[in-house]
């Protein structure tokens, strides 16, 4: 997606050679008109695979998933990251490692929001080593509904989680995909 490629250009910053900071746009700051395209883009590739639901994880994937739920007409639901353990019936739970933190969660949904019948499209803004994908994969896989799609934002190629995916076969579409990047410049895939 172009206009996302320029916006990464122009206002991403590097921090090092394997974390980008889109926190004027994306993560921190919100551009509206460009999460309204990334919905819309979003949605024209997944539009035949009758998605039920959109799953995202809190907080950064929450602006792309929305656009993209109201494009395709479906509800939006966001996956908690709990500190604790929840110890009753009501609640699905996997433990996801983050990238960004260096630390561990409980990716967290509620019992209600998803039935067998569902046909999930799990949207994140960024895929690094995929801890996320699989853990969100992992919920769905729990309550016997199925992944129909998977949407990245920025996907970083260099970095294992695309292939694990692929392994998987899951249907992976990134509107942005940098084959590598150092304080100097970015590369995209084309
Ligand atoms: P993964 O689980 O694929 O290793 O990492 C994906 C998650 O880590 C995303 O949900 C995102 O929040 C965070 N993340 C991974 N790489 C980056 C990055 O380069 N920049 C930012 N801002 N977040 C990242």
């Amino acid at each position: 997606m172009e206009l996302l490629k320029e916006k990464i250009k122009k206002d991403g910053i590097i921090l090092s050679e394997n974390i980008l900071k889109v926190d004027s746009f994306l993560n921190h700051q919100v551009d509206p008109f460009l999460m309204k395209e990334i919905g819309f883009e979003f949605a024209k590739y997944f539009k035949n695979k009758k998605i039920t639901k959109v799953f995202t994880i809190e907080s950064s994937g929450i602006a792309p998933a929305l656009m993209t739920a109201l494009e395709l007409n479906v509800p939006l639901v966001i996956l908690k990251k709990q500190t604790s353990q929840i110890l009753n019936n009501d609640f699905y739970q996997t433990k996801v490692k983050s990238f960004t933190k260096n630390t561990e969660y409980n990716l967290t949904l509620s019992k209600k929001y998803i039935s067998e019948n569902d046909s999930i499209l799990i949207i994140d803004d960024f895929l690094a080593n995929g801890e996320a994908s699989l853990g969100a994969i992992n919920l769905v896989n729990q309550a016997n509904a199925s992944v129909s799609g998977i949407g990245i934002v920025i996907e970083k190629s260099f970095q294992p989680g695309r292939q694990k995916l692929d392994l998987l076969r899951y249907d992976v579409y990134s509107l942005a995909r940098i084959k590598h990047m150092s304080k100097e410049k970015i590369e995209f895939i084309d």
